[in-house]
């Protein structure tokens, strides 16, 4: 149930500094309409207390930055291990999955959940076995030495012995007109997640990288035509992959085109029709009909607090031990999207973040184990 006494959202969040002491109950208003917001933001009832604006230091076991799947199952495994977690939320509680509709890949759900809602019960079953949840942001870090120092917007600082990243990473968008009204309505960032909404029917993909091949290619597997739409002459797609697309007889390539404007239908909820296209060269104008619109120009992973002090990889992916979760400072794990710039996907993140949170038990373990020895 939506809460009747909104008085912030937190997808927007204007004054983090208000909402840090929210923060009784946050809801997906999703199917119910919401007072302050529209279907599938988060709201929040805010219970301000005067005397709680005051920053506060406090420690933890285990500090978790994020709450997306990652966050959520860290949190989950985390707190049923005993380790009383603290989940600092961020700007997208919920992560990703909160700006798509139909999640049909996620296992248990025979016939799909919202995004949404998915992340409502991740939040609720975490919150539920002692995670607690802390919507704020995390905007400095000190990994140098334990016990490491997150600080955040509202003022307080966090004393933990170990930490799990789940900070995610965000689709990068065109921001053309229509883009963000149709998404989760025919326009998506990821084939792999939505390509099966598309059997038989015709669909764009919008880039020029590997990303954008690699999203054809798997769609040219489950539409009947995939146009690729790149803005250039050229590809910047490893030579490889380029082959593999010119051999697809259901693949077009449309070359120096760029993307206008993403036009949905008239009747009813928009959901996606065509592409407002301009070649790059002549300014010719024209529009391609299409049922599904993949945009696939990278990914942003969420690591620029770590900069400096975590290894990463040339695109700001943080590095993580093979097949682990470790990173190069011992008591700091790392687990979904963040570290992963291959399979990007609810399942994988909830699997990373389950083996982090496993991760820093045994850390937290070793280490208390070592003090008690020191002091024996
Ligand atoms: C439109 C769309 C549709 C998708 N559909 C599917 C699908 O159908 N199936 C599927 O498996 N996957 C799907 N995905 C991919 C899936 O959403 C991601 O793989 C998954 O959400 C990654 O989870 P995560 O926990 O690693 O990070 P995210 O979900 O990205 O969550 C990151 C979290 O970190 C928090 N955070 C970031 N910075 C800070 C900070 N400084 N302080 C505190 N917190 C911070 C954010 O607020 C957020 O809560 C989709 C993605 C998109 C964009």
């Amino acid at each position: 149930m939506c809460p009747q006494t909104v008085l912030r959202r937190v997808d927007s969040l204007p004054d983090i500094r208000l909402l840090r002491n929210i923060i009784a109950e946050a809801r997906i208003c999703k199917p119910q309409p919401c007072p302050a917001g529209q279907d599938g933001q988060i709201c929040v009832q805010h219970t301000p207390s005067p005397d709680s604006i005051v920053p506060a230091i406090l420690s933890t076991r285990l500090l978790i930055i994020g709450a997306g799947p990652a966050g959520y199952t860290a949190a989950i495994y985390a707190a049923r291990a005993g380790l009383k977690p603290v989940l600092v939320a961020g700007m997208q509680p919920g992560g990703q999955l909160t700006i798509t509709t139909d999640v049909e890949n996620y296992p248990g759900f025979a016939t799909g959940v919202q995004g949404p809602e998915l992340m409502e019960q991740m939040r609720a079953q975490a919150e539920h076995v002692g995670t607690e949840l802390k919507y704020d942001i995390v905007t400095k870090v000190d990994l140098s030495r334990r016990p490491f120092r997150a600080e955040c917007d509202s003022g307080d600082t966090y004393l933990a012995e170990s930490v799990v990243i789940a900070t995610g990473a965000q689709a990068r968008w065109l921001g053309i007109p229509g883009e963000q009204e149709l998404s989760g309505f025919g326009v998506s960032a990821c084939a792999t997640c939505d390509g099966f909404f598309f059997r038989g029917k015709d669909v764009a993909v919008i880039g020029g990288g590997n990303s954008a091949v690699e999203e054809a290619l798997y769609l040219s597997n489950l539409a009947s035509h995939v146009t690729l739409v790149h803005r250039r002459d050229t590809l910047r797609a490893e030579r490889i992959l380029q082959q593999r697309l010119f051999a697809k007889e259901n693949i077009t390539v449309l070359w120096d085109m760029a993307t206008e404007e993403m036009l949905g239908t008239d009747a009813g909820r928009p959901v996606a029709r065509a592409l407002s296209l301009r070649h790059v060269k002549t300014g010719e104008r024209r529009e391609l009909a299409v049922d599904g619109i993949f945009v696939a120009i990278g990914h942003d992973p969420a690591t620029a607090l770590f900069r400096g002090q975590l290894d990463m990889d040339e695109s700001g992916y943080l590095a993580v031990s093979p097949g682990g979760t470790r990173t190069n400072i011992a008591g700091v794990f790392a687990a979904g999207d963040v570290a992963d710039k291959i399979y990007r996907q609810a399942v994988t993140a909830a699997g990373t973040g389950c083996m982090a949170a496993l991760d820093a038990e045994k850390f937290l373990a070793e280490q208390e184990h070592a003090q008690e020895k020191a002091v024996a």
